[in-house]
């Protein structure tokens, strides 16, 4: 038996930091929605109780720190099972970009082994073991669109967002979500994120007020460390994006709006001076 999974990129809609926590953590509280821009990966039992990851992109590792052998080991030892199991990913997330590639290759391993090992498990509980991986593993394992609390990794579900196109550019720079979180100094946020609104948004179908409640209190770390950050949301606006912001700890950014055309614009000009540019519908609702 082979299982296929997709595993989609997320966006988020907004991303506040409320304080930090005396376990290191940081409290966030987050709005996150599914885009059409998504890894594949193979799941094919193993009878020599191994797990073997193999990946598209050469710079990806293979080994015990892919995410996606963590949650396949995780899960074989929690359950006992004496099968073991090849992983096969296709890469088509950019890596490191703040788009949470990695966390939705470890939730599609948790929801192909729960098939492929029969294993019956709940989405809580899967997302309950996908939070043992990583913060933003719970949210890829409901997929869709929620808010996500704590550390990242409770989730409520919430309506999916009116449909739109995404418009993500990710500039050529590797930012660590570690560095971004260390050198985030809340006194200095001037407008908070308002996930209250955006929720709103949703449930209203309202996109104007989706764009205009777009917020990620990480901008004002990476945007002033990388100005190509902010020259790529200025060119966005410019050519004629409804909303932009920067996803996760970045770098990647994205705009966004309803018509296909303007969507095209924004990414024909983004074409010429950024490598890294995708035109996705959101995949949320
Ligand atoms: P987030 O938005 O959750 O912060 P991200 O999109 O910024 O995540 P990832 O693409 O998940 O970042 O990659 C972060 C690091 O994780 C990379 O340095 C990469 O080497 C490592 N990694 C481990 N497993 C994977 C995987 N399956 N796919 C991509 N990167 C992985």
């Amino acid at each position: 038996m082979t299982v296929l999974m997709k595993a989609p990129a997320k966006i988020n809609l907004t991303l506040d930091v409320l304080y930090k926590r005396t376990d290191g953590y940081h409290e966030v509280e987050m709005v996150m929605t599914t885009i059409d821009l998504a890894d594949r990966l193979e799941l094919k039992p193993r009878d020599d109780g191994n797990i073997v990851v193999e990946t598209s992109a050469s710079f990806v590792p293979a080994d015990e720190r892919n995410l996606a052998y963590q949650a396949a080991k995780l899960m074989q030892e929690r359950f006992g099972v004496a099968q073991g199991v090849s992983i096969a990913i296709e890469k088509h997330i950019p890596v490191a970009a703040g788009l949470a590639g990695g966390s939705s290759d470890a939730a599609a391993t948790i929801k192909g082994l729960n098939q492929l090992w029969q294993l019956g498990l709940s989405t809580e509980e899967m997302a309950a073991l996908g939070a043992e991986i990583g913060s933003d593993v719970s949210f890829c394992v409901y997929g869709g669109t929620a808010l996500a609390t704590g550390r990242g990794e409770q989730i409520t579900p919430l309506p999916g967002p009116p449909p739109f196109w995404v418009v993500l550019a990710k500039p050529p720079i590797g930012v660590s979500t570690a560095h971004v979180y260390q050198h985030l100094d809340l006194s200095r946020v001037s407008e908070r994120p308002r996930a209250k609104q955006m929720i709103q948004a949703l449930s209203e179908q309202n996109f104007l007020l989706l764009v205009q409640s777009l917020g990620n209190v990480l901008e004002t770390v990476t945007l002033q460390k990388y100005p190509v950050v902010k020259h790529l949301k200025q060119k966005m606006v410019e050519f004629g994006a409804d909303g932009v912001l920067m996803s996760g700890s970045g770098p990647t950014v994205f705009a966004l709006t309803q018509k296909e055309s303007r969507a095209q614009r924004i990414y024909n000009g983004l074409k010429g001076f950024c490598h890294d540019v995708y035109m996705v519908r959101s995949t949320g609702a």
